[in-house]
């Protein structure tokens, strides 16, 4: 036997294995569809999919949907598109809590009949009231001893529509000095006349988190519950169920670290906050930790799996620096993402010894390191632009630009001299004129006086006008919604800003939404997959060539 390696959970399950508790490994993810997934829930379904691969066993997914006013259809579609690009595939149909709607309430009746729940009629206040403390222990419900013939026929007339929302809820007969306030008598079944997007009107009454989902992990044979940290109180409720149930399967909830990011928040309420008064433009806005928004920002699937086995799997919950996601995110697209110049602020560059009849093509790889990715043509003319940043009348030798009287490379082309500017009304350079130097593409100048660096630029003729949103964090504090810091008042003013006269090359004009590049020297970025089209092209700023942030 080779010693375990893995994380705590890989280990349990190795155990698991070895003794013949479980024969085979089935997991779930079971998402509320009460928003979009993110970077947090990319670790949930890292673990659940990835254990069950790693074991050769399964992962279903399922929707956990017994809170119908804050679920939508939207959201089904969604997450399971979100999964399926991050690279997993459930097995067999996609599951919902609701589907086992019927068993459910079946076991309801059950333990009822055991003695083991009650209709109580306590209203809220009430019920917190009697629920007691941490330090105090709670008082029975004055509704706790009825009999189980009229439990029984109070939960009928509940499932039948007849009682009020609020007027009565099933609750579990456990303790009420209980040390774990999770056990004392939870409840099991609220009524609430709700349209459920699955069941229609079918159901006044929903069944709790707690009394739904060891159920339903025990009904799809689930062996290993693995949730976050924050339902470990839970989870002798969990057995608890289970154990007075005539379930067919005994599933086992294991817990770990929720994975928060730094600069982000990571609940589905804040997001939706952020959606709802339009501080973003949705939930794939590219500024958004959803995996939509990571999708649309030209982040890829295996960067952000890379990030999550980076973080690990642990009992405790930490915050992840996001500049290890963005390091996951840097080292996948330079090996991966083709090469290709845009402009950001166009500088006019006039070549005054080439003649206004040259239209060449120049060839230069799509990647330098991957020559499989092939070529590409670069339309090459008297006039061409570079970034007004890339030039100065005059600069010291850290400045390795193009300066007045001096040489400059241009990326893939030849060399060039400038020897003038043309300034307009106001003083400001609008054209640079320059001399190329002969036999200098792909060769240093035969004189020997080599050029001071290497820009980018593209052919004024050859190339296209597009927009280009440059995206930063979202939020400017490192932990924007912990402790008392309200989330709203840390957004970055500066989280986007849009370039709308970009030149760029042909190749980056005719590539299809979502396709990445690297935009020499300036970053990763991605056709946007929405608005982005040949005639009116769109990039997004996926992330910078390096961290900006860094301090
Ligand atoms: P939110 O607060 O964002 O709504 P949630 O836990 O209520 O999160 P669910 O839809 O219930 O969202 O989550 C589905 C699964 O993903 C659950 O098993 C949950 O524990 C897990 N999960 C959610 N957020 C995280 C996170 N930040 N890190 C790891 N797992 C998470
Ligand atoms: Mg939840
Ligand atoms: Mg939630």
């Amino acid at each position: 036997h080779s010693k375990s390696t893995g994380n705590f959970l890989q280990t349990i399950i190795e155990e698991d294995l070895a003794s013949g508790r479980v024969d085979r490994v089935v997991t779930r993810f079971p998402p509320e569809p009460n928003g979009y997934l993110h970077i947090g829930h990319a670790k949930s379904i890292s673990v659940n999919f990835g254990l069950a691969e790693q074991f050769g066993g399964h992962c279903h997914l399922r929707f956990d949907d017994t809170n119908p006013e804050k679920e939508a259809q939207e959201y089904i579609d969604a997450i399971q598109e979100d999964v399926r690009w991050l690279g997993y595939e459930w097995q067999g149909d996609v599951r919902y809590a609701s589907s086992y709607f019927e068993q459910l309430y079946a076991w309801a009746e059950y333990l009822v009949e055991q003695g083991d729940a009650y209709v109580c009629e306590l209203d809220a206040d009430q019920a917190r009231e009697f629920r007691g403390t941490l330090t105090e222990a709670g008082r029975n419900s004055p509704y706790r001893e009825r009999s189980a013939a009229e439990n029984l026929d109070l939960l009928r007339r509940m499932r039948q529509g007849e009682f009020a929302d609020g007027t009565r809820v099933l609750r579990a007969k456990i303790d009420m000095a209980h040390p774990n306030m999770n056990m004392r008598d939870p409840i099991l079944y609220r009524i609430r006349k709700r349209h459920h997007h699955q069941t229609g009107d079918a159901w006044p009454i929903y069944p709790t988190y707690d009394f739904a989902h060891g159920q339903e992990d025990a009904i799809e044979g689930i062996t290993h519950s693995i949730c976050t940290l924050e339902f470990e109180d839970h989870r002798p409720l969990y057995d608890w169920f289970l154990d007075h149930l005539p379930v067919k399967s005994r599933p086992r909830q294991y817990e770990f670290g929720r994975l928060n990011t730094s600069y982000t928040v990571t609940s589905k309420r804040k997001l939706k906050q952020l959606v709802d008064e339009e501080v973003v433009d949705g939930w794939d806005d590219p500024r958004m930790p959803t995996i939509a928004g990571l999708r649309r920002r030209g982040v890829t699937p295996a960067a952000i799996r890379r990030f999550c086995d980076m973080v690990g799997t642990s009992r405790a919950n930490g915050v992840a620096d996001v500049a290890m996601l963005e390091h996951a995110i840097r080292d996948d697209l330079n090996e991966n993402a083709p090469r290709a110049m845009c402009v950001l602020d166009p500088l006019k560059v006039i070549l005054t010894n080439i003649d206004d009849s040259v239209n060449d093509l120049l060839i230069a790889p799509r990647h330098p390191g991957k020559p499989e990715l092939g070529e590409r043509q670069l339309p090459f003319s008297r006039e061409l632009y570079i970034d007004a940043a890339d030039f100065r009348e005059e600069a010291n030798k850290k400045y390795k630009r193009l300066v007045l009287g001096k040489r400059v490379r241009l990326r893939s082309a030849c060399v060039i001299e400038a020897h003038d500017v043309v300034r307009n009304a106001a003083g400001e350079i609008v054209e640079v004129h320059a001399t190329a130097i002969a036999n200098t593409v792909g060769s240093d100048p035969e004189d020997g006086v080599k050029p001071k660096g290497v820009i980018h630029w593209v052919c004024a003729r050859g190339g296209s006008r597009a927009t280009v949103r440059l995206y930063d964090r979202l939020f400017r504090h490192p932990a924007p919604d912990r402790g008392d810091t309200d989330f709203m008042a840390q957004l970055n003013p500066d989280s986007l800003r849009i370039v709308d006269c970009a030149i760029i090359e042909p190749a980056l004009a005719v590539a299809s939404p979502g396709e990445r590049f690297q935009f020499e020297r300036e970053g990763y970025f991605v056709a946007d997959s929405m608005e982005h089209s040949a005639d009116s092209p769109v990039y997004n700023l996926t992330i910078g060539l390096r961290d900006v942030w860094e301090n």
